[in-house]
């Protein structure tokens, strides 16, 4: 099938309230373009440098979203224009998206990272760490950056059941949130491979990429 085939199929299964960002990583221009000929406009990447020479060779009303582990010293580089940031994991990454969004005066929305895999590979917050966090005076007190929900990653594996036992608890923790935090509206979890379980759990953002784009080196 073709791009323009395979995202109108993904779009088909996809509930009105839930957003696509078609994750782009290492495909090339031309097939980003083709997507965007299609009318989507959300992005994500996880390279702040591939992102950046996308952002500056293509159309302007697209958001970029950044999906990936950031490193600190990377995030000066995307603060100018980057829409959404999935990965935040530590408090001291968001004190620095902080403080690149202040140089532009912008307030960039971020979703902090869970770890929800039971493998212990995946970056990303456990529950108590992500409490302490939105509960910190200091950090709420941040002007230009605005925590708008969380994002989490399962483990890799077939074990389907286990993917939906990952998703559940985010969600659960998700739930919590969003009754304290008016500001929590977005729950990313789903990608090619478990989008579905994720939908069934309560994902709002779905990051897809080898089954719009085809699969990467
Ligand atoms: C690459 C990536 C995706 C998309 O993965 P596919 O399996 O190609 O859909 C989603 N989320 C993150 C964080 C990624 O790095």
């Amino acid at each position: 099938m073709s791009i323009k085939e395979n995202l109108s199929s993904i779009l088909s299964t996809l509930p009105e309230s839930v957003t696509l960002v078609a994750v782009s990583k290492t495909k090339p221009i031309s097939d980003l373009q083709q997507v965007y000929d299609e009318g989507q406009r959300i992005f994500g990447e996880n390279r702040v440098q591939e992102m950046t020479e996308k952002w500056e060779n293509m159309p302007k009303d697209i958001e970029w979203h950044m999906i990936g582990h950031l490193q600190r010293n990377k995030v000066k580089y995307m603060a100018e224009y980057v829409s959404l940031v999935h990965g935040v994991d530590s408090p001291r990454l968001l004190a620095e998206i902080n403080k690149q969004a202040e140089k532009y005066n912008r307030t960039i929305s971020c979703l902090l990272q869970v770890h929800i895999a039971e493998e212990d590979t995946k970056f990303g917050f456990d529950e108590d760490e992500l409490l302490a966090l939105v509960e910190n005076e200091e950090f709420k007190a941040y002007k230009h950056v605005k925590i708008v929900g969380l994002m989490g990653m399962a483990t890799f594996t077939d074990d389907m059941n286990q993917v939906r036992r990952e998703f559940k608890s985010l969600k659960s923790l998700y739930t919590k949130l969003e009754n304290t935090y008016p500001n929590f509206t977005i729950l990313s979890m789903g990608m090619s491979g478990d989008y579905k379980i994720a939908l069934e759990e309560g994902s709002t953002m779905v990051r897809i990429g080898s089954s719009i784009f085809g699969t990467r080196k």
